[in-house]
């Protein structure tokens, strides 16, 4: 660790310094550390069978005597939805906004770790004051319900710390930026500005949440037939907008997959939803016929077990789609899905469903700053150092020259891992922390450079083969078994062991005579078993051995 007389603070942005995902930075001072998040990243299509990863906490653990909260932002998954797999390793008082306080329950509920961690409420423009850090909750609009920035005040300088916001109309009740509160940590000076680089291409603000409710409430009474409408499970206002809407259109809104249900069931605990026009469990809507309900079902992300997968593969019990019917979809592709989203669009257009998607009508905007927001962001709040996160390295890049184009004379960026010491108004690149992402599997975790994820990949490009070698006590092959399940189909795979088998046995043979058993003999024989099957089919496959010998 770094070591210096002069008095500072250190940034340790472990996860989101140069992706989108994976959220989790740290601040120390005088020894002490808060952290800021704990997301999941999404896993494209390498890593069958997860969907998701995190930024394992080693670091933070080893200092979890001198951690002293966890702060939460907000309720997206990028920033919060790996609490469960970093909870144990840190052990600190958890805060955040209440609704995303209840998300969090939710999630260490499922993992049994409800009545373990502490979750505090925060309610938005409070002050969180620990040994070290004051940490204010600012509101800042987002594209989910008490999105916050935090002002992070340590007694050698202070943060701002804004991952995903833009700014809003302010129409809408349940999404507000705090303006007077951000002019008021001008004042106080803001050191260092850690910010959002996800929109830094698109150069002017987009409409507001208000008006892609106005749109909506357009469009749904037009729409003929059976329709199903799919939003980020979390976008609350969007929700609300699709319930107005179906409401209008003298639908009824039926409620498809867990997290929806969920997260209704939150948000009116924390008082959303109060006077809507309730929506519906499949089961209760029984009766109602398609074209007189609206869907509404999570999959944006074509997930492969979410509602929207399971309609596109016909595979819903309460909905099928055909010619006539439509699906809205009132989201954004997120980078890493954008193979699985076409190919679940596909089916849809194969089936003669229209799709709609906010390309061909305004039915979704970004909860993310364009680099008109955020010039004026920076007119507001003045920071001295600009540190761009929230985006990959092209984003980082645009973000940097963007700031500098605004007269900002200190920015700085860096990789995951790396450590950064500020002091008065330098900022200086100390230490790097070594990182290693962990794939969710299932309930398990399991590093993503472990051999079990790499084999996972190898079997996914190369297919598997497994050899049974029965020998007699006198070294000689008595019987030999060759499977594969994913090389050729099972007749042509018959055919072709039969066809290798003789002369692998004689080979076989001919190492054991040369050789007394032991591993070098064994890697010998897997590989030549490996290599036949490679002459044969232009595969090689991950291949393991097993040998039996008689007593
Ligand atoms: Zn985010
Ligand atoms: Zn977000």
């Amino acid at each position: 660790m770094h070591d210096t007389s002069q008095e500072g603070f250190y940034f340790l942005p472990l996860g989101g310094a140069d992706d989108i995902g994976m959220n989790i930075y740290a601040y120390g001072a005088n020894d002490k550390w808060i952290v800021v998040d704990a997301g999941y990243g999404f896993l494209g299509d390498d890593y069958k069978g997860m969907d998701m990863c995190y930024i394992s906490p080693d670091f933070l653990e080893k200092r979890k005597e001198n951690i002293e909260g966890l702060f939460i932002t907000h309720g997206h998954e990028d920033h919060m939805g790996a609490i469960a797999h970093v909870w144990d390793a840190l052990r600190c008082k958890v805060y955040a906004t209440p609704f995303v306080a209840e998300l969090m329950k939710e999630r260490l509920e499922e993992f049994g770790l409800a009545d373990q961690a502490e979750i505090e409420e925060v309610a938005e423009g409070s002050t969180v004051q620990t040994e070290t850090f004051k940490v204010e909750y600012i509101s800042l609009a987002h594209s989910v319900p008490e999105s916050c920035g935090l002002f992070i005040q340590t007694p050698h300088g202070n943060i701002f710390h804004a991952t995903d916001w833009r700014f809003d109309d302010g129409r809408l009740d349940m999404i507000k930026t705090d303006y007077e509160a951000l002019k008021k940590i001008a004042q106080k000076k803001v050191t260092l500005f850690v910010c959002d680089s996800t929109n830094i291409f698109v150069d002017h603000q987009e409409p507001s949440e208000f008006q892609i409710r106005q749109n909506l409430l357009k469009l749904v009474p037009t729409i003929k037939g059976g329709l199903v409408a799919t939003c980020f499970a979390s976008n609350l206002m969007r929700l609300e907008s699709f319930i107005l809407a179906a409401d209008l259109a003298g639908r009824t809104p039926i409620l498809l997959g867990k997290t929806l249900h969920t997260n209704i069931k939150l948000a009116q605990k924390c008082g959303y939803f109060k006077d809507l026009p309730m929506a519906h469990l499949p089961e209760a809507a029984d009766g109602i016929t398609s074209d007189k309900a609206l869907y509404i079902c999570t999959g944006s992300q074509a997930n492969y077990h979410s509602a929207l997968a399971m309609i596109a593969n016909g595979e819903n019990k309460h909905v099928k789609l055909g010619k006539g019917d439509t699906v809205l979809f009132s989201s954004k592709i997120i980078p890493g899905n954008e193979e699985k989203i076409k190919r679940m669009q596909e089916k849809f257009i194969d089936d003669g469903v229209s799709v709609v998607t906010e390309e061909e009508q305004k039915i979704h905007t970004t909860g993310h700053c364009s680099k008109d927001e955020l010039k004026k962001m920076y007119d507001i709040i003045k920071p001295e150092i600009v540190f761009p996160v929230h985006g990959d390295r092209s984003f980082i890049r645009e973000h940097r020259a963007f700031a500098y184009s605004c007269g900002i004379s200190h920015i700085c960026s860096g990789k995951n891992g790396d450590l950064f010491f500020v002091s008065g108004e330098r900022i200086t690149h100390v230490d790097k922390v070594p990182i290693d992402v962990m794939g969710v599997d299932h309930k398990r975790s399991v590093s993503l450079h472990s051999e079990v994820v790499k084999n996972r990949v190898r079997i996914a490009y190369h297919c598997s083969l497994f050899a049974s070698v029965v020998l007699s006590k006198e070294n000689q092959v008595v019987d030999l078994q060759i499977s594969s399940k994913d090389i050729l189909d099972q007749a042509d795979w018959q055919i072709l062991v039969e066809k290798i088998k003789p002369e692998l046995v004689e080979h076989l043979n001919i190492i054991l005579k040369e050789n007394s058993l032991n591993k070098h003999a064994e890697e010998l024989m897997k590989s030549t078993i490996r290599k036949a099957v490679y002459h044969q089919t232009d595969t090689k496959p991950v291949t393991v051995m097993h040998i039996y010998q008689e007593q």
